[in-house]
Order: C-alpha cells, then structure tokens, then sequence
C-alpha cells in the first residue's frame, strides 16, 4: 500500500516510539484503534515492527487520561476549561517578563512532539517572549552526537543512509543494544551479520548482537574514549589507514598520531579490562573491511566526556576514508533512541542554535530567520534543560513550560528536578496522564498524542516522515501546535503559519537544509531526507559526497585524551550502575505501561552478577535498595551473567522504584548530556536496614 491506496479505515502514519521511524498502517474503527500493522514498503521497516509500535497504542482509551486543563489553586489541582488555563499561563508570562525579563522564561520542548511543534516553540520562546531559552530532551541523549558529529563532519547528522549497511562488510556497533531499544535496526544488523559480516560490539554488558560478535569488547563503563584510541592506534601502527583521504580530505592527523603513541592495546587494556588481543582482532577487522559500518549508541554519548567519546569514534572511519561519499564505508550513524529526537533539533528547539543549525550568534543566521519571522531574534545563547532547574532553584527563572517531558522521572538526580519545579512560580505542563512532573505544575494541559496529530518525524537516518492523525483525542485534549498557538494570541502575538504545513515550509524558508520539503511532497514521495534545498532535488542520502561541511571542507580528527568518568567506585559505592532500555517498554513507560505489554514486563530489575549476587545475599526475585550518593531506588534482583562482576544495570520504565534519583548531576562537558551510564552505588536486600 501506498499512502494514497490506503484503504478508508486505515491511516498511514510513523511510529511515535522510537527514532528507527517505522512505517505503520493503523486500522481505525469507531474513532478508535483496532489494529496497527507495519507496512511492508515502509522505507526503513518493510513490514516489520517491534511490541512497541504494534502493541502499545491501549493508552490511548486509558481511563487516566487528561481530558480537561487542571489548574492549580490553594495547593490543588482542579478542573478548568481551556480559556481560563490559557489566561492563567498569559498571565503568568506576563508576570515572568515583568519581574525578571524575557529570560526568566524557558521552554522545554519535546523529541516526542513533531517537527513543525517544535518549530512553534521555539519561534514563540524567541519572538514572543524574546529569549533563547528552549531546549529539548536530546540534552539528555544525543546532544554529544549533534557536537561531536558537526565538529567533526560539519554536520549533525549520521553520514549515510541506514540502508547502505546492508553493503557494509563490518559492523562496529558501540554502546547499544539495539535487538531491544531499536528493534528493528537490530534485526536488520544481525540479517547482515548472519548473512557474513564480521561484528564487532562494544559494549560492557552481553547485549544480544555479542552473542552473534565475532568480538565483543567490554570495557568498563566510562573509558569509551581510551578504547577508540586503542583501536586507533592499532589502525596507524599497522598501516591500515587510508593516506589519500586523510591528505586530502582530513585534517588533524599529527596531532592524533602523536596522541596515539600513549595508547598501544596493552596500556588500554589496564585502562578499559578489554585483552590487548582482542583490541587488535577488532582493529584489525575493522581495518580490512573495504566497506565498514559504525553504528552506536547512548553507551557512548551519555558520560562526562560523551562528545569526546563521539568524536574519537568518529576518528575510526576518518582514518580508513571510510565516510564521506568514498564509496568505501557507510561512516557512522547515531542510533537515536526517541522517535524524534533528530527533529526536535534539526528544528532549532536548542538554546544556540535556529532552525538548520544557524548560531544564534551568528548574525546571518540571525537575519535569516528574522528576515521570515518579522522579530527580532535574542543573539544570547539561552538555558540549558540543567541550567533551567538551577535557575528556577534560585529564583532566576519564573516560568517554566515543560512540553511532553517526564522530567521528575527520567532527568538524573530527580530530587533537585521536582525542587526547581516547586521553586518556580509558573510551571506549565502538556501531557497525556498526570505524571510525576504534571503533580509539580500549575497547570496542566492535556494534549494529543501521535496517533491524535498531523505533522512530520525525522528518523535517526535524517528521513522525514509524515505522521497522520488516526483517531481524535480525549475530551477538550489538543495538540501541541494548537496550544502553543492559543497561548500567544492570549499574549497578542500572531504566530503564523495557522498547520502544520504551513509551519514546515516556513521552516524551509528560514534555513536552506529543509528547503525543499513539504508536506505535500513527503506524501507523495513517502520519506525525503535532509539536507534538501529545493523541490526538484532527492535530499541528500550520503553526505560530504565532494566535501565535508566544516568551515575547512575537511573532516576533523581529534586528539582528545582519555579522561575519567565522574563517579568511580570506592569502599562506600564499590559497584558501578548503568541504565538503559529493555525492549518491552519505552522511556518512563507512561503509553507502554497502560496496555498489554505491562503482561510481558510488570517491573523494572537489577542486573547483576551472580558473584555481586553473592557477595550481597541476593537471589533473584528478592527485593533490593539501591544507594548512590545522590538517592536510593528499590528494585528486584535478577542474577545473570550479561554484566562483569562489579556491575549493575537497570532500565528506568518504571519511575515509581527511583532510578534517577539514584544518578548523578554529572554531564558531558560540551553539551551538559548527563552522565547515566556510570554512578557508583552500593546493594542490600531491602528488608534489611
Ligand atoms: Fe516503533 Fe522503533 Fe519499534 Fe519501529 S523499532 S515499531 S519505530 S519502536
């Protein structure tokens, strides 16, 4: 089926859940779901689908949804309608500006939200309030990703097509476990495995792709960084790499080279606990590959030097010349983890950088956008999502407007989140159940979710999407578009662009990047990736075909040195705790907890080793108090052996057992990503005290 042939009781949409993009024919009967099928000419998914975009759509009818604004009076939340909740939250903006200015106001916009939502926010943050202070969730993710890759490519992008791996003759795949939080990426890396690939996986945990590895390096969380500059050094020293390309397209070679001389796979064995041997092995079949692939993860970019971790990966393909359009390598590609994480900030919703990635620095970007818009564009960089909460701590920010994010449940060290949250004087939240963070707010507005709205995703491969409403939302429920809309003509402004349409092609006018797409044209053509400057061109699959799209034209090594992480065990905390997904449920579990798939999976567990086990008095199924310096969860036991003793690992469906109260405040130095792949914590069998 096409989207045109589909047939009346089924709507063509993308997948809301995770950032693989895949395409899904959703059967509505009566205004509701009754089925959702994959489609087989999806262009990422051909047919397939995992539990989650087939299954979880029971939210949906769940009787907890928000049905009606929810106002805050004398301490409690009541029902209002939507014109007084609007003229609440106008208010309060007002009040906000009066009292501190533009900039003691923040958004925090959505990767969950679509494209042209995001665009709305931040245009209304930067031209109706006048600040820059709108960022989004890839701060918590794949911010180092959007760093390292421009600082390296030029780019904030993966550099190939997804597709195109199934050419690659060696995978690398580096701090993911996409068979569960990707599904149907890891299906189709292991189809190309299985087919005669070799794999190579990097990852401390025995994530399902090790089991088909023909190496699997674990390192010991937190010393990502000295591992690539092992697998580097193996790369020079035994002449693997390719000297054309880095003479003529690459730059920082000697820099590196002389770096690399401290990393021989033996010194990075003590460092990371992978053998010296199997440094070499994977190096060396990574370096023989004519066509190598690289494929990664949160496991790299979530750590106190994530986008040095991105980069120094990212030297793995710049030394064989395997990216950039050689026709030998697929480069290295992000495997995004929410379904538009990659929209929300090719959109602008970033506190630096506008629509396409112009600086708000930049006075060309600057006139560019203000040129479309008719406003005056802030030229200082705002907030980041953790400067926010500082902010709203000691009293700087006096309003906060937090768009489809949990972030009382999965931003780290959630204690001081929900602090800022009361500290604020209006905190306004769209949702679709009343989370953790919509108990903090003032008010609480209730929206659609993606089966309920029109617009466009951008899958991890830079794909746009369209996404179609199928049913209508509950009650007085709207989507995020309609609100942003609602509340800057409560504050006399004029947003424009009145769709979703009309919202992408005046994207397309303020950056070049997304100049030729619509929605029009991404019906007809199913999915069109960026960059693409004018109607009658593709969009680029491949990138950097003639040059790269750093200032130099060149692609950027770098010699960033290895580094530790901030939390190392120690007599107090001796083991290390790293979270992540597990296949069933999705983020903070708030759609895939309320339908079926709460049958496979009731609860979040603790991974651990069966000498921890041991050493702890644990046993599977037995309860257990989670410590870190920063708070304490309540978990159960599971005893395996997919972790090195000293290790312990959890997912974070399930906010009510207190996994983020658990992490740490530490973050990526360049992007402030938090550090949720390392904190150092200690056991006991909670019954005990
Ligand atoms: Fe949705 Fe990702 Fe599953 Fe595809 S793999 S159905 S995009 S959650």
């Amino acid at each position: 089926l096409t989207s045109r042939q589909t047939p009346a009781d089924r709507v063509r949409t993308t997948c809301g859940y995770c950032g693989v993009g895949c395409t899904l024919d959703v059967v509505v009967r009566e205004d509701r779901v009754a089925a959702v099928l994959p489609a087989r000419d999806g262009p990422v998914n051909r047919g397939h689908a995992c539990v989650k975009g087939r299954f979880a759509y029971g939210y949906l009818g769940s009787a907890e949804r928000l049905t009606e604004p929810l106002l805050r009076e004398n301490g409690v939340l009541r029902p209002a309608s939507w014109a007084e909740a609007v003229d609440r939250i106008a208010d309060g903006l007002r009040a906000a500006v009066r009292d501190g200015g533009p900039d003691a106001v923040a958004a925090i916009s959505s990767a969950r939200a679509t494209n042209e939502e995001n665009y709305l926010v931040q245009k209304f943050l930067r031209t109706v309030i006048g600040t820059n202070n709108v960022d989004n969730c890839s701060r918590l993710c794949h911010a180092p990703s959007a760093a390292g890759l421009t600082a390296s490519f030029g780019r904030a992008g993966g550099t190939d097509a997804f597709d195109d791996v199934e050419t690659a003759d060696c995978l690398l795949v580096v701090g993911a476990n996409p068979v569960e939080a990707h599904p149907v990426v890891g299906a189709r890396l292991l189809q190309r495995a299985l087919s005669g690939a070799p794999l190579i996986v990097a990852d401390p945990r025995d994530v399902g792709l090790a089991r088909h590895a023909d190496v699997h390096l674990r390192p010991r969380p937190g010393t990502n960084v000295a591992l690539f500059h092992g697998l580097a050094h193996v790369l020079v020293d035994e002449n693997m790499t390719d000297g054309g390309f880095l003479r003529e397209r690459a730059t920082g070679l000697d820099e590196l080279t002389d770096l690399l001389a401290d990393y021989p796979p033996e010194r990075v064995a003590e460092t990371t606990g992978v053998p010296a041997d199997d440094i070499r092995k994977a190096a060396r079949l990574y370096g023989r590959a004519e066509r190598p692939a690289v494929v990664y993860g949160l496991g790299v970019t979530e750590h106190l030097h994530g986008t040095d971790g991105v980069r120094t990966l990212a030297n793995l393909p710049i030394l064989r010349g395997a990216v950039g359009g050689t026709g030998r390598g697929f480069g290295i590609s992000p495997l995004r983890g929410q379904n538009n994480v990659q929209g929300a900030s090719d959109m602008g919703a970033l506190p630096d950088l506008l629509p396409g990635y112009g600086r708000v620095t930049d006075p060309e970007a600057r006139a560019r956008a203000e040129a479309v818009w008719g406003r005056r564009v802030p030229e200082r960089p705002g907030m980041r999502i953790p400067e926010m909460f500082a902010a709203a701590r000691d009293g700087r920010l006096r309003a906060l407007w937090v768009i489809g994010e949990d972030v009382c449940a999965t931003d780290p060290d959630s204690r001081r989140v929900a602090e800022a949250l009361d500290a604020c004087p209006l905190v306004v939240v769209n949702e679709l159940f009343l989370s953790e963070t919509a108990r903090h707010a003032d008010v609480v507005l209730p929206v659609a979710s993606w089966l309920e709205k029109d617009g466009t995703f951008v899958n991890f491969d830079r794909r746009f999407q369209r996404v179609r409403q199928a049913v209508n939302p509950p009650g007085t429920a709207r989507s995020d578009f309609q609100v942003v809309h609602a509340v800057a003509e409560a504050l006399g402004a004029d947003l424009g662009c009145p769709t979703p349409a009309a919202a992408l092609a005046e994207c397309g006018r303020v950056t070049p990047l997304f100049a030729g797409l619509s929605h029009e044209r991404i019906d007809r053509e199913g999915a069109v990736p960026w960059p693409c400057p004018a109607p009658d061109q593709p969009g680029e699959r491949t990138l950097y075909s003639t040059e790269f799209a750093t200032p130099d034209g060149r692609a950027h090594l770098s010699a960033a040195p290895y580094l530790p992480p901030g939390e190392e065990p120690d007599q107090d905390y001796p083991l290390v705790l790293v979270t992540g997904r597990r296949w069933v449920h999705y983020n903070s579990g708030s759609m895939t907890r309320r339908g079926g798939n709460l049958l496979l999976d009731a609860q979040d567990r603790l991974d651990l080793h069966p000498e921890d086990a041991a050493r702890y008095g644990l046993r599977d199924g037995i309860p257990v108090t989670v410590e870190s310096r920063h708070g304490q969860a309540r978990l159960v036991a599971r005893v395996g052996t997919e972790l090195a003793p000293g290790q312990v690992f959890c997912a974070f469906h399930f906010p009510a057992s207190g996994v983020n109260s658990l992490t740490s405040g530490h973050a990526d130095t360049v992007t402030s990503c938090p550090e949720y792949k390392v904190t150092a914590v200690r056991l006991r069998p909670a019954s005990s005290h």
